[in-house]
C-alpha cells in the first residue's frame, strides 16, 4: 500500500471501510471441546486453510456439550483461554466465545446461524474429524446445517475405517443435500483425552500442545490430580 493510500485509509470513518466479509470470503467453523487444544487440531485447521483457500478458521470451543456432563470437561473459561493461546500467531485463526458464553447446551446449528448473520455473504464450511462426522446425522437440525455450510471432513488416525473419509459409514443415515469435502490431510495421532491421561500420570505434553497451552494447564492444574477422563463421545451436535 502506498503512503497516500495508507493515510486515506487511516482517515476513513469506520463505517466507510469495506465489510470484513464479502461474497468471496471463505470461513471454516471448527468446533470442539479443546480440552486441551493440541497440534492435531492446529495442523488440521492449517491444512484446511491452505487446501480450501480459507480466509479464516473460527475455533469455537463448545460450552456445555449436549451429550457430555459439564463436570467431565474443564471449565469453559479455561478451554477458551487455552484455545486462544493455541491459535495465537496465525492471523487466519480466530476464536469465538459464542458457545462458551451461551447458557445451556451448545448446538452447532445456533453457531452456524450466528456466524452466518455476522458474516453476510460469506461461504461457510464446517470443519471436523471423521470421528465427529460419523455422529453428524444425529445432531440437531443437520439438514439446516448443510443448507448453510459445506462439511469438511478430515482423516483421523484411529477413527473407524468407514469413518476415515473414504466412504460413508455403512447404514449411516445420509443427510439430504449435504455437500461434503473430504480432506486428504496427514493424520496426527493425538487426542485431548490421551493428553489428559498423559498429564494425569505426570508425563509431559511438550511438543504435543503449544508451549503456552502446556504452561496454562499446569498453572491452573487442569489435568493434575484428576481422574483421567474417557474420550468425549458425541461432543458436538
Ligand atoms: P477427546 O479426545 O477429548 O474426544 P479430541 O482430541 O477429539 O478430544 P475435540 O476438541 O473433541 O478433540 O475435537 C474437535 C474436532 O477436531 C473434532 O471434529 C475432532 O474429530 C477433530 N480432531 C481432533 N483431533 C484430531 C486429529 N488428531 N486429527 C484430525 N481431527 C482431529
Amino acid at each position: 500500500m502506498t503512503r497516500g493510500r495508507a493515510a486515506r485509509r487511516a482517515r476513513a470513518p469506520r463505517s466507510s471501510r469495506p465489510p470484513v466479509a464479502s461474497a468471496r470470503t471463505r470461513i471454516a467453523i471448527f468446533g470442539g471441546t479443546f480440552d486441551p487444544p493440541h497440534f492435531g487440531h492446529l495442523a488440521l485447521a492449517e491444512w484446511a486453510r491452505v487446501e480450501l483457500g480459507l480466509d479464516a478458521v473460527w475455533f469455537v470451543p463448545t460450552g456445555v456439550p449436549p451429550h457430555k456432563r459439564a463436570r467431565e470437561s474443564s471449565a469453559s473459561r479455561h478451554r477458551l483461554a487455552m484455545t486462544r493461546l493455541a491459535a495465537r500467531g496465525n492471523p487466519a485463526f480466530r476464536v469465538s466465545p459464542l458457545e462458551c458464553s451461551r447458557r445451556g447446551p451448545s448446538y452447532t446449528i445456533d453457531t452456524v446461524r450466528a456466524l452466518a448473520r455476522a458474516h453476510p455473504g460469506a461461504e461457510l464450511h464446517l470443519l471436523m474429524g471423521a470421528d465427529t462426522y460419523a455422529t453428524f446425522a444425529g445432531w440437531r437440525e443437520p439438514e439446516a446445517i448443510v443448507r448453510a455450510a459445506t462439511l469438511v471432513v478430515a482423516a483421523r488416525p484411529g477413527a473407524a475405517p468407514e469413518a476415515r473419509g473414504a466412504r460413508p459409514r455403512a447404514g449411516a443415515r445420509r443427510v439430504a443435500g449435504a455437500r461434503v469435502t473430504w480432506l486428504a490431510n496427514p493424520g496426527l495421532d493425538v487426542s485431548s483425552s490421551a493428553l489428559r491421561a498423559r498429564a494425569f500420570s505426570g508425563r509431559s505434553l511438550r511438543y504435543l500442545v503449544p508451549d503456552a497451552v502446556a504452561r496454562y494447564s499446569e498453572r491452573h492444574r487442569l489435568y493434575a490430580a484428576k481422574r483421567a477422563r474417557t474420550p468425549a463421545q458425541g461432543s458436538r451436535s
